[in-house]
């Protein structure tokens, strides 16, 4: 682009890179960050470097944690029960389903949802962890707290048929959620009765 020298035009192509950054807020972002003081840059540079150098994945929960944290936080709590376990699709779901306080048990990450028209089946998914888990014993429930969405549907459909044969219930929180939704954007109250009104899944 014409008038448009290079370490602007590189800062407006990483920005554009990002989720739901279009060029126009891609530009505003750059021209911001060109006008704040070479400390607050810095420190926007060592944030985005240090989520890649700090951050580790929990080897039971599949769950991000901080580096050398493992297992992870609640994993690691004795006060969270083990028998039951709540199957997110993204960390966020995590948050989203700890602020309701309706549960104690603990996680299990997936990192996505299966998605056919996308080639994401659950070999893609931290699935065989799961099973893994859940066939280790001691598991009583695990709760499928994929979104209510096709993809989470799906997800929640596959991982039912590989989770009953081992024998332990699979559980799916009662309908009321936003249809076609995310599961981080309901509200604390409706993801909480969801989460208390769980119905057993049947196929
Ligand atoms: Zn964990």
């Amino acid at each position: 682009m014409a008038g448009l020298i290079a370490p602007v035009a590189r800062l407006i192509e990483e920005f554009s890179k990002l989720p739901g950054i279009g060029t126009k807020t891609a530009q505003r972002l750059t021209y911001h960050v060109l006008r704040s003081s070479t400390d607050d840059a810095r420190g926007l540079a060592a944030a985005l470097i240090a989520i890649k150098e700090q951050v580790d994945y929990c080897s039971v929960c599949c769950n991000i944690t901080e580096a050398g944290v493992d297992p992870c936080d609640i994993c690691a709590d004795p006060r969270r029960e083990v028998g039951r376990i709540c199957v997110v699709e993204e960390p966020l779901d995590v948050l989203a389903i700890e602020r309701t306080n309706e549960f104690r048990g603990r996680y299990h990450v997936l990192h996505g949802a299966i998605s056919p028209i996308d080639g994401i089946g659950p070999e893609r998914l931290r699935t065989r962890e799961l099973v893994g888990r859940a066939a280790e014993g001691g598991v009583e429930e695990v709760i499928l707290a994929t979104n209510p969405n096709l993809e989470g549907e799906a997800t929640a459909m596959a991982l039912s048929r590989l989770l009953k044969p081992i024998g332990v219930r699979v559980t799916r929180p009662a309908s009321g959620l936003p249809v076609g939704g995310d599961l981080e954007y309901a509200d604390e109250l409706t993801l909480g009765r969801a989460l208390e009104g769980r119905r057993v899944v049947d196929d």
